[in-house]
């Protein structure tokens, strides 16, 4: 092999190795770059939160219980007409993002619909829309919109008078829970959360 040759070769070489680099740094960042793992494209931001009755802003309910309040792990949203008054009112998405499950978790719980919102630096954060009537979306993974009807406020089969149990949540692996507790680590004030993300 001549001097001249395998220069050429290690010149070869050494362009193979770095463009091999570039091709899996470039994977990387796509990887990382794009939140949503089974798209390929930028998922839809929620940049604007509302409440998830009376839309956009709670007109016509109550928070019956607030956030914190009895270790209460959400907000109680209830009509301003009490008690029944509100069953099979209409609950909405409170911002852009992807349903995580809406299913019937029975005892205590009734049908609980979880969305995932993705907000720009990369931050999740979910809600929770708890003992509802009836469900409108059930395809993990679809896009909800904010604003978009989700469901319809009940019972939970007729244990409680008719409220929306709404929790949110930036600990985005919390089990369902029990919607109390005085460890609220992973748990966001939802009323606070949406007056700062108008
Ligand atoms: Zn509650």
């Amino acid at each position: 092999m001549t001097k001249q040759l395998s220069t050429n070769l290690f010149i070869l070489f050494a362009l193979v190795v770095i463009v091999s680099g570039f091709m899996v740094q470039s994977n990387h960042s796509m990887a990382t770059f794009h939140p949503r793992p089974s798209m390929d494209i930028d998922p839809l931001w929620a940049d604007h939160f509302d409440f998830p009755v009376g839309k956009p802003d709670g007109d016509g309910y109550y928070n019956a219980q607030k956030f914190g309040e009895n270790n209460h792990l959400g907000d109680d949203w209830n009509g301003l007409g009490g008690g029944n008054t509100d069953l099979g009112d209409t609950i909405y998405s409170m911002a852009n993002g992807y349903l995580i499950s809406a299913k019937d978790n029975g005892h205590g719980w009734g049908i609980v619909i979880m969305i995932q919102h993705y907000m720009k630096g990369y931050n999740k954060v979910n809600s929770l829309y708890a003992h509802c009537t009836e469900m409108f979306v059930s395809q993990p993974n679809q896009l909800i919109r904010r604003g978009d009807p989700i469901g319809t406020i009940g019972t939970a089969g007729g244990i409680y008078p008719a409220h929306l149990h709404f929790e949110m949540r930036h600990g985005l692996e919390l089990p369902l829970g029990g919607g109390y507790s005085a460890d609220t680590s992973g748990y966001l004030d939802p009323t606070a959360f949406i007056n700062s993300h108008r």
